[in-house]
């Protein structure tokens, strides 16, 4: 099964939302496989951010990503990077839709309380970048055939 990595931010962390998030990835079926807290700085931004880093608003990223740890996630499920990037919703919170985490729970486009991988490629490339091997749990839920259908999986 597929795998992605997730942050939960400083903003998610510091307005007490752990829980919440965590709670719809559990209700959706989604399998956690690794999860721990973090204190993020630059140096480990400036890879995850690449694209970003010449932004006048990097300095900025920063700033917030390192306010508090973070609870860092490796999610596994069936096409799971599509699937949790649509829980998440789009980047701007204020436009994301009802329903998704962004659109439920924030109100900014930098604050936006979670980061999901955004393919396939880069979910591998980022649970290496947060992840030792041994820290990420290849198990399988007892009731996975209620998760999933038959040759679903
Ligand atoms: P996403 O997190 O939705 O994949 P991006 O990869 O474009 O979006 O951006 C990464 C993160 O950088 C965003 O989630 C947000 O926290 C921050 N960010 C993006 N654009 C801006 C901006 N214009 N101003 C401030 N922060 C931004």
């Amino acid at each position: 099964m597929e795998k992605t990595l997730v942050i939960l931010k400083p903003s998610a962390v510091e307005r007490r939302l752990i829980g919440k998030v965590v709670e719809r990835i559990e209700n959706r079926g989604l399998i956690i496989c690794g999860m721990k807290m973090m204190q993020l700085g630059e140096p480990i931004l400036r890879e995850h951010y690449a694209h970003l880093v010449d932004k006048p608003f990097f300095p900025s990223i920063v700033e917030s990503m390192t306010a508090t740890p973070v609870i860092v996630m490796c999610l596994k499920g069936v096409d799971v990077v599509e699937t949790f990037r649509t829980m998440t919703g789009v980047t701007n919170g204020r436009k994301a839709a009802p329903g998704t985490l962004r659109g439920d729970f924030c109100m900014s486009g930098q604050a936006n309380i979670v980061h999901a991988s955004d393919s396939v490629e880069n979910a591998k490339i980022e649970i290496d970048r947060f992840f030792r091997p041994e820290e990420i749990f290849d198990w399988t839920p007892a009731n996975v055939n209620f998760i999933y259908g038959d040759g679903e999986k």
